[in-house]
Protein backbone atom coordinates (compact mmCIF):
# COMPACT_ATOMS: atom_id res chain seq x y z
CA UNK A 1 0.00 0.00 0.00
CA UNK A 2 1.18 3.54 -0.85
CA UNK A 3 0.68 5.78 2.25
CA UNK A 4 1.85 8.45 4.42
CA UNK A 5 3.04 7.46 8.14
CA UNK A 6 1.91 10.21 10.34
CA UNK A 7 3.86 9.68 13.96
CA UNK A 8 1.87 11.72 16.75
CA UNK A 9 2.84 13.12 19.57
CA UNK A 10 0.72 12.84 22.78
CA UNK A 11 2.14 14.17 25.95
CA UNK A 12 0.25 13.88 29.51
CA UNK A 13 -2.50 12.18 27.86
CA UNK A 14 -3.22 14.82 25.54
CA UNK A 15 -3.17 14.46 21.75
CA UNK A 16 -1.16 17.72 20.98
CA UNK A 17 -2.64 19.81 18.56
CA UNK A 18 0.49 19.93 16.90
CA UNK A 19 -0.78 16.36 14.79
CA UNK A 20 -2.83 18.62 13.19
CA UNK A 21 -0.48 19.99 11.13
CA UNK A 22 0.73 16.45 10.54
CA UNK A 23 -2.74 15.84 9.33
CA UNK A 24 -2.73 18.22 7.31
CA UNK A 25 0.26 17.72 5.38
CA UNK A 26 -0.29 14.35 4.79
CA UNK A 27 -3.77 15.20 3.02
CA UNK A 28 -1.59 17.66 1.09
CA UNK A 29 0.62 14.98 0.17
CA UNK A 30 -2.24 12.49 -1.34
CA UNK A 31 -1.43 9.23 -0.15
CA UNK A 32 -3.63 6.97 2.03
CA UNK A 33 -2.81 7.99 5.71
CA UNK A 34 -1.96 5.77 8.66
CA UNK A 35 -1.93 7.47 12.25
CA UNK A 36 0.80 5.87 14.79
CA UNK A 37 -0.34 6.39 18.20
CA UNK A 38 0.44 5.20 22.10
CA UNK A 39 -2.42 3.59 23.03
CA UNK A 40 -4.36 5.51 25.80
CA UNK A 41 -7.58 6.62 26.45
CA UNK A 42 -7.55 10.15 24.48
CA UNK A 43 -9.71 10.98 21.70
CA UNK A 44 -7.30 10.42 18.23
CA UNK A 45 -9.04 12.73 15.19
CA UNK A 46 -9.96 9.39 13.71
CA UNK A 47 -11.79 11.05 10.97
CA UNK A 48 -8.79 12.59 9.42
CA UNK A 49 -6.55 9.10 8.42
CA UNK A 50 -7.69 6.15 6.66
CA UNK A 51 -6.30 4.07 9.74
CA UNK A 52 -4.79 4.20 12.73
CA UNK A 53 -1.90 2.09 14.63
CA UNK A 54 -1.66 1.90 18.58
CA UNK A 55 1.18 0.72 19.58
CA UNK A 56 0.81 -0.56 23.11
CA UNK A 57 3.29 1.53 24.97
CA UNK A 58 3.27 4.56 27.60
CA UNK A 59 3.58 7.61 25.88
CA UNK A 60 7.47 8.39 27.75
CA UNK A 61 8.35 5.00 26.37
CA UNK A 62 7.16 5.56 22.82
CA UNK A 63 9.00 9.20 23.09
CA UNK A 64 12.15 7.51 23.18
CA UNK A 65 13.95 7.88 20.18
CA UNK A 66 14.75 3.96 20.28
CA UNK A 67 11.56 2.55 21.00
CA UNK A 68 10.27 4.75 17.81
CA UNK A 69 12.52 2.78 15.86
CA UNK A 70 11.14 -0.68 17.27
CA UNK A 71 7.64 0.68 16.74
CA UNK A 72 8.23 2.05 13.35
CA UNK A 73 9.58 -1.86 12.38
CA UNK A 74 6.24 -2.92 13.91
CA UNK A 75 3.92 -0.84 12.22
CA UNK A 76 5.87 -1.41 8.86
CA UNK A 77 5.71 -5.10 9.63
CA UNK A 78 1.36 -4.14 9.69
CA UNK A 79 1.33 -2.34 6.69
CA UNK A 80 4.31 -2.26 4.94
CA UNK A 81 7.10 0.93 4.73
CA UNK A 82 5.55 4.07 3.75
CA UNK A 83 6.14 6.20 1.61
CA UNK A 84 7.04 9.51 4.16
CA UNK A 85 7.02 9.59 7.56
CA UNK A 86 5.94 12.86 9.58
CA UNK A 87 7.22 13.75 12.79
CA UNK A 88 5.96 17.10 14.68
CA UNK A 89 8.75 19.73 14.31
CA UNK A 90 9.05 19.27 18.54
CA UNK A 91 12.19 18.62 20.73
CA UNK A 92 10.97 14.96 20.82
CA UNK A 93 9.65 14.65 16.94
CA UNK A 94 13.16 16.36 15.62
CA UNK A 95 15.19 13.55 18.19
CA UNK A 96 12.88 10.88 17.08
CA UNK A 97 13.11 11.91 13.09
CA UNK A 98 16.92 11.74 13.24
CA UNK A 99 17.20 8.15 14.95
CA UNK A 100 15.06 6.79 12.06
CA UNK A 101 16.29 8.95 9.57
CA UNK A 102 20.09 6.91 10.49
CA UNK A 103 18.19 3.84 11.47
CA UNK A 104 16.14 3.38 8.21
CA UNK A 105 19.04 4.99 5.87
CA UNK A 106 15.87 7.98 4.91
CA UNK A 107 16.76 11.34 3.98
CA UNK A 108 15.28 13.67 6.30
CA UNK A 109 14.11 17.44 5.36
CA UNK A 110 13.09 19.33 9.20
CA UNK A 111 11.23 22.41 9.96
CA UNK A 112 9.09 22.13 6.51
CA UNK A 113 6.40 25.05 6.85
CA UNK A 114 5.11 24.66 2.83
CA UNK A 115 4.43 22.56 0.34
CA UNK A 116 4.13 23.00 -3.44
CA UNK A 117 2.21 20.25 -4.42
CA UNK A 118 2.21 20.84 -8.52
CA UNK A 119 6.16 20.61 -8.13
CA UNK A 120 6.62 18.31 -5.05
CA UNK A 121 8.79 20.72 -3.68
CA UNK A 122 8.64 20.98 0.22
CA UNK A 123 10.12 25.00 1.81
CA UNK A 124 11.99 25.18 4.80
CA UNK A 125 12.90 28.04 7.13
CA UNK A 126 16.51 29.53 7.77
CA UNK A 127 17.62 31.88 10.24
CA UNK A 128 14.63 32.42 11.99
CA UNK A 129 12.17 32.75 8.48
CA UNK A 130 14.84 35.53 6.87
CA UNK A 131 15.51 32.34 4.01
CA UNK A 132 13.34 29.64 3.23
CA UNK A 133 14.79 26.52 0.98
CA UNK A 134 13.34 24.36 -1.38
CA UNK A 135 13.49 21.01 -0.97
CA UNK A 136 12.38 18.19 -3.55
CA UNK A 137 12.75 14.59 -2.42
CA UNK A 138 14.89 12.13 -4.71
CA UNK A 139 12.63 10.10 -5.32
CA UNK A 140 12.76 7.70 -1.86
CA UNK A 141 10.67 7.47 0.86
CA UNK A 142 11.92 10.79 3.30
CA UNK A 143 11.25 11.44 6.94
CA UNK A 144 10.16 15.36 7.32
CA UNK A 145 9.48 16.83 10.57
CA UNK A 146 6.42 19.16 10.38
CA UNK A 147 6.12 23.16 11.77
CA UNK A 148 3.31 23.61 14.05
CA UNK A 149 0.31 26.01 12.75
CA UNK A 150 1.67 25.55 9.26
CA UNK A 151 -0.83 22.90 7.45
CA UNK A 152 -3.54 22.27 9.94
CA UNK A 153 -6.07 24.04 7.48
CA UNK A 154 -5.63 21.48 5.00
CA UNK A 155 -6.40 18.43 7.40
CA UNK A 156 -9.53 16.72 5.67
CA UNK A 157 -12.40 14.94 6.86
CA UNK A 158 -12.67 11.35 5.68
CA UNK A 159 -16.28 10.02 5.30
CA UNK A 160 -15.50 7.24 7.94
CA UNK A 161 -14.07 7.25 11.02
CA UNK A 162 -10.92 5.13 10.51
CA UNK A 163 -10.56 1.52 11.83
CA UNK A 164 -7.60 1.12 14.72
CA UNK A 165 -5.13 -1.92 15.06
CA UNK A 166 -3.35 -2.45 18.40
CA UNK A 167 0.28 -3.71 17.79
CA UNK A 168 3.39 -4.68 20.10
CA UNK A 169 7.02 -3.56 20.14
CA UNK A 170 9.93 -4.43 22.10
CA UNK A 171 10.93 -1.51 24.32
CA UNK A 172 14.33 -0.89 25.57
CA UNK A 173 15.18 1.13 28.50
CA UNK A 174 18.00 3.05 27.25
CA UNK A 175 16.73 6.24 29.32
CA UNK A 176 14.49 6.27 32.16
CA UNK A 177 12.26 9.15 31.57
CA UNK A 178 11.75 10.63 35.13
CA UNK A 179 9.20 13.25 34.70
CA UNK A 180 7.79 16.40 33.50
CA UNK A 181 9.11 19.84 35.13
CA UNK A 182 6.93 22.52 34.85
CA UNK A 183 8.52 26.18 33.95
CA UNK A 184 9.36 28.12 37.23
CA UNK A 185 6.11 30.35 37.88
CA UNK A 186 6.48 33.83 38.85
CA UNK A 187 4.67 36.71 38.91
CA UNK A 188 6.74 37.96 36.32
CA UNK A 189 5.54 37.82 32.36
CA UNK A 190 7.68 40.03 30.37
CA UNK A 191 5.30 39.30 27.35
CA UNK A 192 2.56 41.46 29.03
CA UNK A 193 5.55 44.65 30.56
CA UNK A 194 4.76 47.79 28.59
CA UNK A 195 8.18 49.14 29.52
CA UNK A 196 11.48 46.06 29.12
CA UNK A 197 14.95 47.05 30.23
CA UNK A 198 17.07 44.68 28.72
CA UNK A 199 20.70 43.75 29.95
CA UNK A 200 23.10 41.66 27.89
CA UNK A 201 26.31 40.31 28.79
CA UNK A 202 27.42 43.81 28.72
CA UNK A 203 26.83 44.27 31.89
CA UNK A 204 30.35 42.50 32.76
CA UNK A 205 29.27 40.32 35.82
CA UNK A 206 26.20 39.15 38.07
CA UNK A 207 27.29 41.80 40.53
CA UNK A 208 25.72 44.44 38.55
CA UNK A 209 22.57 43.21 37.75
CA UNK A 210 21.13 44.57 40.97
CA UNK A 211 21.98 48.21 39.50
CA UNK A 212 19.83 47.70 35.97
CA UNK A 213 17.26 45.61 38.62
CA UNK A 214 17.02 49.02 40.93
CA UNK A 215 17.14 51.32 37.66
CA UNK A 216 14.39 48.67 35.97
CA UNK A 217 12.15 49.64 39.32
CA UNK A 218 12.84 53.65 39.24
CA UNK A 219 11.42 53.62 35.59
CA UNK A 220 8.21 51.35 36.49
CA UNK A 221 10.28 48.99 33.23
CA UNK A 222 10.51 44.72 33.96
CA UNK A 223 14.19 43.96 33.56
CA UNK A 224 14.99 40.88 30.98
CA UNK A 225 17.63 39.46 29.08
CA UNK A 226 19.70 38.26 25.95
CA UNK A 227 20.30 34.62 26.19
CA UNK A 228 23.76 34.84 27.71
CA UNK A 229 22.84 36.75 31.00
CA UNK A 230 20.07 33.64 31.57
CA UNK A 231 22.94 31.14 30.54
CA UNK A 232 24.87 32.19 33.09
CA UNK A 233 21.90 32.27 35.64
CA UNK A 234 21.95 35.91 36.30
CA UNK A 235 18.52 36.17 35.45
CA UNK A 236 15.86 33.47 35.09
CA UNK A 237 14.94 31.62 32.21
CA UNK A 238 11.25 33.08 31.78
CA UNK A 239 13.18 36.88 31.34
CA UNK A 240 14.98 35.80 28.29
CA UNK A 241 13.92 38.07 24.88
CA UNK A 242 14.44 36.19 21.76
CA UNK A 243 13.99 33.05 19.89
CA UNK A 244 14.82 30.29 22.51
CA UNK A 245 13.13 32.86 24.66
CA UNK A 246 9.95 35.20 24.85
CA UNK A 247 8.55 37.01 21.68
CA UNK A 248 7.81 40.46 23.41
CA UNK A 249 6.25 43.76 21.81
CA UNK A 250 6.85 46.28 24.59
CA UNK A 251 5.90 50.28 24.29
CA UNK A 252 9.40 50.50 24.85
CA UNK A 253 12.38 48.21 24.90
CA UNK A 254 15.59 49.31 26.41
CA UNK A 255 18.25 47.07 25.25
CA UNK A 256 21.67 47.69 27.33
CA UNK A 257 24.55 46.20 26.36
CA UNK A 258 23.43 43.83 24.01
CA UNK A 259 24.80 43.47 20.76
CA UNK A 260 21.47 42.48 18.55
CA UNK A 261 22.18 38.71 17.30
CA UNK A 262 19.29 38.00 15.00
CA UNK A 263 18.19 35.30 17.74
CA UNK A 264 17.97 38.08 20.11
CA UNK A 265 16.13 40.41 17.46
CA UNK A 266 13.89 38.37 16.28
CA UNK A 267 12.18 38.23 19.97
CA UNK A 268 11.74 42.04 20.28
CA UNK A 269 12.25 43.75 16.97
CA UNK A 270 7.89 44.37 16.68
CA UNK A 271 8.87 47.03 19.83
CA UNK A 272 7.06 49.80 19.35
CA UNK A 273 10.01 51.74 20.76
CA UNK A 274 13.49 50.46 20.75
CA UNK A 275 16.63 52.04 22.47
CA UNK A 276 19.38 50.71 22.55
CA UNK A 277 22.67 51.67 24.73
CA UNK A 278 25.89 50.35 23.77
CA UNK A 279 29.47 50.82 23.55
CA UNK A 280 30.04 49.86 19.90
CA UNK A 281 29.00 52.17 17.55
CA UNK A 282 29.03 49.22 15.04
CA UNK A 283 26.98 47.31 17.12
CA UNK A 284 24.15 45.77 15.57
CA UNK A 285 21.52 46.77 17.84
CA UNK A 286 21.58 50.53 16.42
CA UNK A 287 19.75 49.04 12.87
CA UNK A 288 16.75 48.30 14.82
CA UNK A 289 16.94 51.37 17.27
CA UNK A 290 14.42 54.19 16.98
CA UNK A 291 17.19 55.83 19.38
CA UNK A 292 20.86 55.01 20.07
CA UNK A 293 22.97 55.61 23.06
CA UNK A 294 26.92 54.81 22.09
CA UNK A 295 28.27 54.80 25.48
CA UNK A 296 29.08 52.74 28.86
CA UNK A 297 26.03 51.36 29.92
CA UNK A 298 26.82 51.41 33.42
CA UNK A 299 27.57 55.83 32.89
CA UNK A 300 24.00 55.49 30.89
CA UNK A 301 22.55 53.33 34.12
CA UNK A 302 24.10 55.69 36.62
CA UNK A 303 22.58 58.93 34.41
CA UNK A 304 19.08 57.60 34.17
CA UNK A 305 18.90 56.97 38.04
CA UNK A 306 20.05 60.43 38.91
CA UNK A 307 17.67 62.25 36.45
CA UNK A 308 14.70 59.45 37.46
CA UNK A 309 15.08 60.84 40.91
CA UNK A 310 15.19 64.23 40.28
C1 LIG B 1 19.90 28.20 18.67
C2 LIG B 1 20.21 29.54 19.28
C3 LIG B 1 19.21 30.18 19.96
C4 LIG B 1 19.50 31.43 20.56
N1 LIG B 1 18.49 32.06 21.22
C5 LIG B 1 18.73 33.28 21.74
C6 LIG B 1 17.69 34.01 22.41
O1 LIG B 1 16.54 33.54 22.56
N2 LIG B 1 17.98 35.22 22.89
C7 LIG B 1 19.22 35.80 22.79
O2 LIG B 1 19.42 36.94 23.27
N3 LIG B 1 20.21 35.13 22.17
C8 LIG B 1 20.01 33.88 21.67
N4 LIG B 1 21.03 33.22 21.11
C9 LIG B 1 22.40 33.74 21.24
C10 LIG B 1 22.73 34.82 20.23
O3 LIG B 1 23.25 34.26 19.06
C11 LIG B 1 23.80 35.79 20.81
O4 LIG B 1 24.93 35.05 21.20
C12 LIG B 1 23.28 36.57 22.02
O5 LIG B 1 22.05 37.21 21.72
C13 LIG B 1 24.32 37.61 22.40
O6 LIG B 1 23.90 38.21 23.60
P1 LIG B 1 24.44 39.65 24.00
O7 LIG B 1 24.07 40.64 22.95
O8 LIG B 1 23.99 39.89 25.39
O9 LIG B 1 26.01 39.40 24.05
P2 LIG B 1 27.16 39.87 23.06
O10 LIG B 1 26.86 39.49 21.66
O11 LIG B 1 28.44 39.40 23.66
O12 LIG B 1 27.10 41.45 23.12
C14 LIG B 1 27.45 42.20 24.23
C15 LIG B 1 27.41 43.64 23.78
O13 LIG B 1 27.65 44.46 24.90
C16 LIG B 1 28.46 45.56 24.49
N5 LIG B 1 29.15 46.02 25.68
C17 LIG B 1 30.07 45.36 26.43
N6 LIG B 1 30.42 46.10 27.51
C18 LIG B 1 29.74 47.28 27.41
C19 LIG B 1 29.68 48.44 28.20
N7 LIG B 1 30.36 48.55 29.35
N8 LIG B 1 28.90 49.44 27.78
C20 LIG B 1 28.17 49.37 26.64
N9 LIG B 1 28.17 48.27 25.87
C21 LIG B 1 28.94 47.22 26.25
C22 LIG B 1 29.37 45.00 23.42
O14 LIG B 1 29.80 46.03 22.56
C23 LIG B 1 28.45 44.01 22.73
O15 LIG B 1 27.80 44.59 21.62
C24 LIG B 1 20.78 31.99 20.48
C25 LIG B 1 21.78 31.32 19.78
C26 LIG B 1 21.50 30.10 19.21
C27 LIG B 1 22.59 29.40 18.47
Amino acid sequence: MSYTLIVAEVRRGVFEERNLDSLGLGALLGAQSVLLVPDGAYQVPDKFVDAIVKVKAAEEVYLNPMNMGRMLEAAFAAKGKPDNILFTQSSSGMEAAAYAAGLFGMPVITDVSGYDRDAGIFLKSYYSDKVFGQFKTAGVPAILTVRSGSFREFAAEKTAAAAAETIDAAAVETRTFVEYVEEEKTDIDITKAEFLLSVGRGVGNQGEVSGYEELAGILKAVLSGSRPVIDKMWLPKARQVGTSGKTVKPKVYLAMGISGAFQHIAGMKDSDCIIAVNKDPEAPIFQYAHYGIVGDIHKVRDKLKELAKG
